[in-house]
């Protein structure tokens, strides 16, 4: 069997845990090719020299929502400077995040359809975080019509707000938040919707599993994501592990 992290930030500098053991870890239960995309500017170096040593580590690079005052109008042109010349697999992580205190919408906009442009100008998908502006991230995107569409990172939308998502060419990233029992929304839309909706991730080292509270998430998690996906489809987690990898790979063109 084999898995794709479409989301996972690798950045374990602030715990005592080797970056190298968790990729040997993830290999170890079938995690193969690994996104990590970037969030500030100042990271994006770190991640392309971090990709150059590991033809399964994929880069995207974005100016993320949660950290606005950390960007500059710089940082665009940056941007498309390094998007033009590097192994780049998407942009993001990109957004609009409305749950944060004193979030400035008119500002994340500004950002966001500044990237969703260079997203089209450059034929690549996008990772997008939204959280409580689903409206707002639809209408936007059905304003520009990305080509390549791209994935919605741990969804938590409606139904009616996922089957847009997909309408529009993107696929809806399933993470650790399916494990948890209370998460009734997205485990009903993980049994309803086509299996070919949705690409595991695991955004470590945040978002725990379900009896892993408090713990570093971390890549080889993913095996379990999918195998909670199965048991609510009553399918094989086989089955799980080849269709996502499929969307993944298609979408992201990994191979
Ligand atoms: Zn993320």
């Amino acid at each position: 069997m084999q898995f794709i992290d479409s989301h996972c930030h690798l950045d374990f500098s602030e715990f005592d845990l080797s970056r190298k053991e968790l990729l040997l870890q993830a290999r170890a239960v079938g995690v193969g090719d690994i996104v990590v995309p970037g969030v500030i500017a100042d990271a994006w170096q770190g991640l392309l020299s971090l990709i150059e040593s590991d033809h399964n580590l994929h880069a995207a690079l974005g100016l993320h929502p949660c950290f606005m005052e950390k960007h500059t109008q710089v940082d665009l042109e940056r941007l498309e400077t390094l998007l033009a010349t590097e192994r780049v697999c998407a942009v993001g992580e990109i957004g609009l995040d409305l749950f944060i205190p004193e979030a400035n919408l008119d500002q994340q906009l500004l950002y966001l359809n500044d990237q969703l442009a260079l997203a089209k100008q450059f034929d690549l998908p996008v990772l997008l975080h939204v959280r409580k502006a689903h409206d707002q991230m639809l209408k936007q995107l059905r304003l520009i019509q990305l080509e390549r569409g791209g994935i919605v990172h741990a969804f938590s939308g409606s139904e009616q707000q996922a089957r847009q998502y997909l309408d529009l060419g993107f696929k809806l990233g399933i993470g650790g938040t399916v494990t948890y029992e209370r998460a009734k929304k997205v485990r009903r839309l993980v049994q309803e919707l086509p299996l070919e909706s949705f690409v595991l991730e695991t955004d470590s080292p945040d978002m725990p599993l379900a009896g892993y509270q408090g713990e570093i998430n971390q890549p080889a998690k993913v095996y379990e994501i999918a195998k909670v996906i199965a048991e609510l489809r009553q399918i094989a987690v086989e089955e799980v592990a080849t269709i996502t990898t499929q969307q993944a790979q298609n979408l992201l063109r990994l191979i």
